[in-house]
């Protein structure tokens, strides 16, 4: 893949793309925004540009075809450098392989906090995952060292903000007296939590949010994903390209998302016989998977709210249940759509904050059976948010 290739974010590829070719280049620049809009792939996108031989390729970003261009794109080229924060201890070949995975794919989930194993999603992280004192000198040691090949050495420091106080003064040094020809880009999704001696050494660039259509594209292109469900799924992703490609890995999608509209049907027709059995079923499943499962049924009742405002011409998330959806509006003419969608949402707050997951879809379920009738009572969920319920 092309390190080029950036997902939208228009500003930043004009922003590089000038850089680069007016060559007036900033010694540190910090990437800050959500988590999957790009920051490492515009990264590597600025590394190839300002190594490239040409800058002829769309917009004046890297050509894509010269030999520093092949090299970097294929993680070969040995002045560009990248660093993951990291637990105590993890073996060397351990963080190498994330590192050729972002030069693969800058999109995938790689990191050690958010991803500690990369063979099972589920595992939860051993270990505070932070720049040691160790790495950061290794970092430097690298960084003293003129560029090999090219007119600059570039270093990615992946989410710099979990750069900590301590060792932020070694770090410091670097961005002080950088030596000459280098370039440091920081990553971060907070900037909150950064030291501001660090934050005023570099030069800001903003990643928003991806626009829904953006992320479409992408997965169609990019991953060869069927137009109707990279349409789902980019609505899905809020604005990330990361969390796009791990609803596509999850398979059970589909499946969680019936069950949500199965809870919704079940709860309008009041029959504990058959409300009962489908929150044990759900309440099984883990936290996790029952906020994703609150997303999904957030997701349905949008379209519903968006089904009864426009009719025929809403542009659904879930575009395969526009029959299913058009005969709920048909069918249910009272219902409170608009309540229904704040009552999940206060749910999903509770799951959020601990609550019992069973008890909490209980008084759901409740309140979405009389939004749908449309004898809305608001202080059903004022009940649920009392210290007995919100629990470990
Ligand atoms: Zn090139």
């Amino acid at each position: 893949m092309s390190a080029t290739f950036i997902i939208g974010q228009p500003r930043v590829q004009d922003a590089i793309a000038h850089a680069a070719s007016s060559g007036r280049v900033a010694q540190s620049y910090l990437f800050h925004g959500p988590d999957g809009t790009g920051k490492k792939a515009a990264a590597l996108a600025f590394a190839q540009t300002l190594l490239c031989e040409q800058k002829s390729g769309h917009d004046g970003l890297a050509c894509g075809k010269c030999l520093p261009c092949t090299k970097a794109q294929r993680g070969l080229h040995p002045d560009i450098h990248i660093y993951l924060p990291h637990p105590k201890d993890t073996n060397v070949s351990k963080i190498s392989e994330r590192i050729q995975r972002i030069f693969v794919n800058p999109y995938a989930q790689v990191d050690f906090k958010r991803r500690p194993s990369l063979d099972d999603a589920g595992k939860t992280s051993s270990g505070m995952v932070i720049y040691h004192a160790g790495y950061i000198e290794s970092i430097q040691r690298e960084f003293y060292h003129v560029p090999v090949e090219g007119t600059y050495s570039i270093g990615i420091l992946v989410d710099a903000d979990f750069i900590q106080t301590a060792t932020a003064n070694k770090f410091l040094k670097m961005l002080e007296e950088p030596p000459e020809r280098t370039i440091l880009i920081l990553t971060a999704e907070r900037t909150d939590t950064m030291l501001p001696t660090i934050l005023s050494r570099c030069q800001h660039v903003r990643f928003d949010p991806l626009m829904p259509i953006d992320i479409e594209q992408a997965l169609i292109e990019r991953e060869h994903v069927e137009a109707q469900r990279a349409s789902f799924v980019a609505r899905m992703a809020d604005g990330s390209f990361t969390a796009a490609l791990e609803l596509l890995d999850n398979e059970d999608i589909g499946e969680r998302r019936a069950l949500a509209i199965e809870y919704i049907r079940q709860s309008f027709s009041k029959h504990p016989d058959r409300v009962m059995p489908l929150i044990e079923q759900i309440s099984k499943l883990g936290r996790e998977p029952v906020k994703q499962l609150m997303g999904l049924m957030l997701s349905w009742v949008r379209d519903i709210v968006l089904f009864q405002a426009a009719g025929a011409a809403a542009s659904l998330i879930n575009v395969d249940q526009s029959e299913a959806i058009q005969k709920f509006v048909a069918g249910l003419p009272d219902a409170d759509s608009a309540s229904m969608v704040s009552h999940i949402e206060a749910a999903a707050q509770l799951i959020e904050r601990n609550s019992h997951v069973g008890l909490t879809l209980t008084v759901l379920s409740d309140a979405l059976s009389d939004s749908m009738r449309g004898n809305d009572r608001a202080q059903l969920f004022e009940s649920l948010d009392s210290p007995a319920v919100v629990m470990a």
